[in-house]
């Protein structure tokens, strides 16, 4: 029996979509960024982490030309549409300003009109993609916060960029909402989109993003893939009606159990991302123990975050 095995994960990224070298960025005297290299890999979901405050926002910013940076530089594509990389970036840096009394689609069109950017037929792919095809004729008024956020996202996907910038996609949502947008996240990168997401929740990035940098301050405290950066140790916890069956039988494989004291489940440690928990559940069936708790946590990432949310 295997109870652990390679890593299901396998991310194979050939080239980097965006190269940052060394930005810094100063309000007054306020320094926002302070020296922030990174590389982003095409195909990837790019998660910048980071504390209110930490700079995600600046960088975006810079990155989109909204704002300057005092020094450093950076190369969307490496360079080869020199300042015409905007076009092929689709961004949402901060909710747009639709027409309440417009439909979704009517909203679309006059983004459209503005930005040069899609035509009529890629507004219903659009639509479609969002999953607002169904409701393209209701008054933007009637939506509901995900459903105008998945327009603000369907808006920056219009002439179909290969990359996407969201500044916090999932911002003042209810679970719903953050789920369909994670959702849609999953399914564009699966369409072949680079995205770029800032965000301070961990779970966020843990849950939609192939990479990360976390930001603390204006300082990138480390980055790389997620499985590397947020994972030292898979940690599983797991109970059964028959706890000490199970524990008799986890003790049979060679297995080192730990026992919370708070819950009574068994916890057993695997290093980092080679946990396989259906491999459990089956094995577990097979003795004729009826698993009642299975969950993997990853407890580096839980310290990770303390250590950056508190200085
Ligand atoms: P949040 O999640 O709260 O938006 P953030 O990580 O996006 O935070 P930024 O908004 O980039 O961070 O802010 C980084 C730092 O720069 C903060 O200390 C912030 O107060 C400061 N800052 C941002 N914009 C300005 C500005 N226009 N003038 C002065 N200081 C600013």
């Amino acid at each position: 029996m295997e109870w652990f095995g390679a890593n299901s994960f396998n991310f194979e990224f050939v080239s980097s979509v965006l190269q940052i070298n060394n930005i810094q960025k100063s309000y007054g005297s306020v320094r926002a960024l302070n020296g922030v290299s990174l590389q982003v890999p095409e195909g990837s979901v790019y998660g910048i982490l980071g504390p209110n405050g930490s700079g995600k926002t600046t960088l975006l910013g810079i990155l989109m030309s909204v704002l300057r940076a005092q020094h450093g530089s950076f190369d969307w594509f490496d360079g080869r549409y020199g300042d015409g990389y905007r076009k092929k970036i689709g961004c949402l840096l901060e909710t747009p300003n639709f027409y309440q009394y417009l439909s979704g689609e009517e909203n679309l069109r006059i983004t459209v009109s503005i930005s040069e950017r899609g035509d009529e037929a890629d507004i219903e792919r659009v639509l479609k993609l969002v999953g607002l095809y169904e409701r393209r004729k209701h008054r933007f008024a009637t939506y509901s916060l995900g459903m105008k956020q998945r327009l603000a996202i369907g808006a920056a996907l219009l002439g179909n960029p290969g990359v996407l910038v969201l500044d916090e996609p999932t911002n003042g949502l209810d679970p719903v909402g953050i789920a369909e947008i994670r959702d849609l996240i999953r399914s564009l990168r699966q369409a072949g989109h680079t995205i770029v997401i800032a965000s301070h929740l961990l779970d966020e990035v843990e849950k939609v993003c192939t990479h990360v940098a976390i930001l603390k301050k204006g300082n990138v405290l480390t980055d790389g893939p997620v499985t590397d950066v947020l994972m030292d140790e898979d940690v599983v916890e797991l109970d059964a009606t028959d706890r000490e069956g199970l524990r008799s039988f986890l003790l049979t494989q060679s297995l080192t159990l730990e026992t919370d004291k708070e819950t009574g489940w068994i916890r057993l440690r695997f290093p980092k991302g080679q946990a396989k928990l259906e491999e459990l559940n089956r094995t577990c069936m097979q003795q004729g123990i009826a698993l009642t708790h299975l969950s993997l946590r990853r407890k580096k990432l839980e310290t990770r975050f303390f250590e950056l949310t508190n200085d």
